[in-house]
């Protein structure tokens, strides 16, 4: 399925409307293999994308996107205590997360509404609410894009960081992801600990598992701009992790500076407020801005290229850098000219 000259305007969450030499629609496991055992020629460089959700184009893609369709959804293995199932890396996640709790199978409920498709799931290590998806990914299975071969990654093998995974560091562009497998309980056990969520919960009546995504879907709509309205990517920028001597005197210059833990020994400070106190909130230069709700959300209006959202992005590197001396690094990856 190769397709020239593709519009990516539907193939990225910001709603730009750049294009794409060629796209290639990958829908099984075997064209996955043959595309990459060279037995069909197709146009490199290449990137592959799920439902664009973290991605920024900056300029046209001078290349062929990879697209994988690969479904399905199976219970692989079942006892009284676990179940692991696996999904195919074209599954929607959202759906994914939907037809667990559906079952009532307890560890994904947390990650509800997350947009994007499954197989980037372990690319970014998503998370939310307290929970990351590392935390229930069993296993991950990937085709090597040098010779087509079917490699199996554990989860140590995975090498999970904070937003990262072997598949963003040492092997990143050497591997598609076409299958993911996740453990989850048969009885779960909620995870109610973060933010408003127990409150978000309580207000639904029982604590049940679907009253634990749906409060998840209730707070992330009551926060973040929907794609389909505003283009956007979500968090646009990582929250920086500073050593706890570089916190504390942060901290004393700024009391109300909301700081956690990191399970890295380090501090963990919100970029959104650090953002925020240096007024870009609601801020728009053009059809870039920054949403009026969430300072860590850059939206598109309408008409912003991604030029503009990249360098709306880097004024606010700048002056959070000049206002408190951190880098902040982005969450969502470029992909283009600059
Ligand atoms: C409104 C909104 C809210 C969001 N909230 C959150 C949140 O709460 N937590 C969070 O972690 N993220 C969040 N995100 C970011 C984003 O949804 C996630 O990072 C998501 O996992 C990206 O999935 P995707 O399919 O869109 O990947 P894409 O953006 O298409 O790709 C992301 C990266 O993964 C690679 N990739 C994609 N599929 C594969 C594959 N099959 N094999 C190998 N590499 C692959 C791509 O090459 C790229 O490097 C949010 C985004 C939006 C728009």
């Amino acid at each position: 399925m190769i397709y020239k000259n593709i519009s990516l305007k539907k193939f990225n969450t910001f709603g730009l409307d750049c294009m794409a030499d060629c796209m290639i629609r990958i829908r099984n496991e075997k064209e996955a293999i043959s595309l990459f055992r060279g037995e069909i020629s197709w146009k490199k460089p290449f990137l592959i994308i799920g439902g664009g959700s973290n991605i920024l184009f900056t300029s046209d893609f001078k290349g062929t996107i990879l697209y994988p369709e690969i479904g399905g959804i199976k219970v692989e293995v079942k006892d009284q205590e676990y179940v692991i199932i696996s999904a195919g890396a074209g599954v929607n996640w959202d759906k994914l997360v939907e037809w667990t709790v559906n079952k009532g199978y307890g560890g994904l409920e947390n990650l509800s509404l997350i947009p994007g498709l499954v197989g980037a799931t372990p690319v970014q290590n998503i998370g939310a609410y307290g929970v990351e998806v590392k935390d229930t990914i069993e296993k991950v299975i990937a085709v090597s894009i040098d010779d087509g071969a079917i490699t199996e990654f554990s989860k140590n093998d995975c090498r999970f960081g904070y937003r990262n995974s072997t598949f963003k560091s040492e092997n990143k562009g050497k591997y598609l992801v076409i299958r993911v497998y996740f453990k989850l309980t048969i009885s779960p056990l909620l995870n109610l600990n973060y933010g408003s969520l127990k409150e978000e919960v309580t207000k639904l009546g029982s604590v049940t598992l679907k009253n634990a995504r749906q409060a998840v879907i209730n707070i992330r709509r009551s926060k973040l701009p929907d794609p389909e309205i505003i283009g956007n990517a979500g968090s646009f920028f990582k929250n920086p992790v500073v050593s706890s001597s570089a916190a504390e005197s942060l901290n004393n210059r700024y009391p109300q500076m909301p700081s956690y833990k990191d399970q890295s020994g380090g501090t963990k400070l919100a970029a959104g407020w650090l953002i925020d106190q240096c007024g870009w909130k609601g801020k728009r230069v053009g059809d870039a801005g920054v949403h009026d709700k969430q300072a860590l959300v850059l939206v598109n209006y309408g008409k912003a290229t991604g030029k503009e959202i990249y360098n709306l992005s880097e004024k606010i590197i700048k002056s959070v850098q000049e206002k408190f001396g951190i880098d902040l690094e982005r969450e969502v990856e470029v992909v283009g000219t600059i």
